[in-house]
């Protein structure tokens, strides 16, 4: 009934009905469509034979689990206006369940609680100031009467924290942020006091960042919960802490008193993060044999590319490993439990090629623990990206301060590279030993997150637009349908009357798809669906729609038009106010603008300024550009498409 099954979010089953004996005779039991274009992030929830689901927008659905058949749904109607804030796709990555009620928090920053009978709101309340570019994805969690929810909007310059309200009333109980803020306004607590030792400049001024946008574990008998912080905003340090410092709490993990919201401690994974290595990934609470004895650890693999085991009880550093090819630090110091930095990754403005990139080593997409392998399943990718100031960054005006881009010749040779040696696999990883047990490897980055089960079993949805399941001791493949759609998120599991079931949102998008979505132009995709599968399975999936309905028309772009001094404060524009969804250099994103219809191009100051295709999720900018800016990027996407016509 929780995102993680438990509050230890293991993504651990103890169902062993289907089995590595039968898997074999798995087959779709029932699907459902799901109406939308953009990305499915979310794991439902199964509770007495109803299955809750959660998809952009934050639709909240119903299904009778062993048939299909919807029972309620619910649309919070968020103000289209949101989408524009969200840096990685309008998804969500779940629900919540206590006693009766359902929980959504929706992108506008409102956290809802629904009848689970009937999908009528029983109470409403705002989480966020939406003045600021807050944003949430993650899924709300509940333990002990209290609701817990988070938000995003580092790449736009907010200040971090997690709520707690009553499940009841939607009271507030608690509430903790993540940075400190202002000095001269006073702390809220001697946290922020002892962070605030860490930060340099007018921080405050920009936000600092460090949103708790995903992951939440919860200790009930040590009544501590986790919350894993994200990214400083801007990226740049320099731009937020102008004389450096680690700048706590930006990515790390910190536990809280689950009554109070007090804190507890820390451990920081990346002090003065510039890359957008967040410490929001899932973090799995379990005990391990280490050393002779048995210890109450917590797991992390977050987006630096290192696996880290710590003591729950404590935060103390047990140990932590590489478990991708990684070039921002060659391993972490265990006596000091801070990582051994590569100096030449810290930017100024001429770009520099770091691994991992932002996507991360290892990012929101679920990985699972069994306790009968003791070995962690994650999805890994190995990524790289070209790092730069942006030249141009104006603070005040908000936004990443980061450049992905540099000049046009570094851009080049480090996408090269970046495509050339990006990959992805499955990674059985042994906590204890720190070392890898099997891998599956995949022919390019972006399958699933991941389910483990009793059965011997480990599931994801595979790039490779399948689903697949495999031994959990060994990796061996074991089954494997293709499913028409990449399923990003985790499989789930359940019984209804004695028998079985898989289920899987199947959903291409977030954030890969948003910023790279061009290196993925031959998956040619359904609509995305809800799978639900079971022993025996007929049904199924209608044929694909047509791969010419798939393929984006590619017309010639107009001629060159601008100024070089346009092209060239367009592409910074770009940068700042586009990228996030239109995908870097303008490849590929949510739309991807290099193919801009004629009248496309006609409308290009309506759209961007006066919102006339607000309805698809692009709202005006109009707050933050001038005629003069919008007719630069234009000016800039108008050569990108040429330079790529010319290229093709
Ligand atoms: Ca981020």
């Amino acid at each position: 009934m929780a995102p993680g099954r438990t509050y230890d979010e293991q993504r651990f089953s103890p169902l062993a009905q289907i089995n590595a004996g039968n898997v074999q005779r798995l087959g779709l039991a029932w699907y459902a469509d799901i109406n939308t274009e953009r990305g499915m992030e979310a794991s439902p929830l199964a509770i007495d034979g109803v299955l809750y689901n959660v998809q952009p927008w934050n639709l909240v659905t119903a299904y009778d689990g062993k048939t299909g058949k919807v029972l309620w749904t619910y649309d919070p109607e968020v103000p289209l206006r949101f989408g524009r804030l969200a840096c990685c796709d309008i998804v969500s990555r779940g629900l919540a369940a206590w006693k009766g009620k359902i929980y959504v928090a929706t992108l506008g920053g409102r956290l809802i609680a629904l009848d689970a009978a009937t999908g009528k709101p029983v109470w409403s309340v705002l989480t966020v100031d939406n003045s600021k570019s807050y944003t949430i994805t993650g899924a709300p969690r509940v333990f002990d009467g209290k609701v817990l929810i988070g938000n995003g909007g580092a790449e736009m310059g907010v200040r971090g924290y997690v709520t707690a309200y009553d499940a009841e009333t939607g009271r507030q109980i608690w509430r903790w942020h993540t940075v400190p803020g202002n000095p001269a306004d006073g702390f809220e607590n001697a946290a922020m006091e002892l962070a605030a030792k860490t930060w340099t400049g007018e921080w405050w001024t920009a936000g600092g960042g460090g949103t708790v946008w995903d992951s939440v574990s919860y200790d009930p008998a040590l009544n501590l919960v986790y919350v894993g912080v994200g990214n400083g905003s801007p990226w740049a340090r320099d731009w937020r802490s102008a004389g450096g410092g680690d700048n706590l709490f930006l990515a790390s993990i910190v536990a809280l008193d689950a009554d109070t919201g007090d804190y507890r401690w820390h451990y920081q994974t990346t002090p003065g993060e510039e890359w957008d290595y967040t410490a929001t990934q899932q973090m799995i609470l379990a005990d391990l044999q280490i050393g002779g004895r048995t210890r109450k650890v917590l797991m992390q693999a977050p987006k630096n590319g290192f696996f880290y085991v710590l003591d729950r009880e404590t935060g103390e550093l047990i140990s932590a490993e590489m478990f991708a090819p990684i070039n921002w630090a060659s391993g972490i110091d265990k006596a000091t439990g801070r990582p051994i930095e590569n100096p030449a990754v810290r930017y100024g403005t001429t770009p520099v090629l770091v691994s991992p990139g932002a996507g991360g080593a290892h990012n929101w997409n679920p990985m699972a623990y069994s306790p009968l392998t003791h070995l962690v399943y994650l999805p890994v990718t190995e990524t790289y990206m070209g790092y730069a100031k942006a030249e141009s960054f104006d603070p005040a005006k908000g936004g990443l301060g980061t450049s992905f881009t540099g000049f046009e010749a570094e851009r080049d040779a480090i996408t090269r590279y970046a495509d050339a040696h990006s990959r992805g696999w499955l990674s059985a990883w042994d906590p204890v030993r720190q070392r890898e047990a099997w891998r599956v490897p995949s022919p390019q980055k972006g399958s699933g997150g991941v389910l483990a089960t009793a059965g011997n079993l480990v599931f994801e949805g595979t790039i490779g637009q399948t689903f697949a399941a495999y031994r959990a001791d060994t990796g061996e493949k074991l089954w494997e349908m293709p499913v028409q759609q990449v399923p990003i998120a985790a499989p789930i599991t359940y019984t209804v009357d004695g028998e079985q079931y898989i289920a899987v949102n199947a959903g291409w998008g977030g954030g890969l798809a948003h910023v790279e979505r061009s290196a993925y132009t031959q998956l040619f995709l359904s609509k995305p669906r809800l799978l639900v599968f079971k022993l025996g399975g007929t049904a199924k999936l209608p044929p694909m729609p047509a791969a010419s309905m798939q393929v984006p028309e590619l017309s010639p772009p107009p001629a060159p038009n601008g100024t070089a001094e346009q092209v060239s404060r367009g592409e910074q524009l770009y940068a700042a106010n586009c990228a996030l969804c239109h995908g870097v250099a303008a490849r590929g994103g949510v739309k991807d603008l290099r193919h801009m219809a004629p009248e496309t191009h006609e409308a290009f100051l309506d759209i961007v300024l006066r919102g006339a295709r607000a309805r698809n999720g692009m709202a005006s900018f109009a707050d933050v550009l001038t005629p003069a800016e919008a007719e630069a990027i234009h000016h800039y996407l108008i050569a990108r498409a040429n330079a790529d016509w010319d290229s093709r």
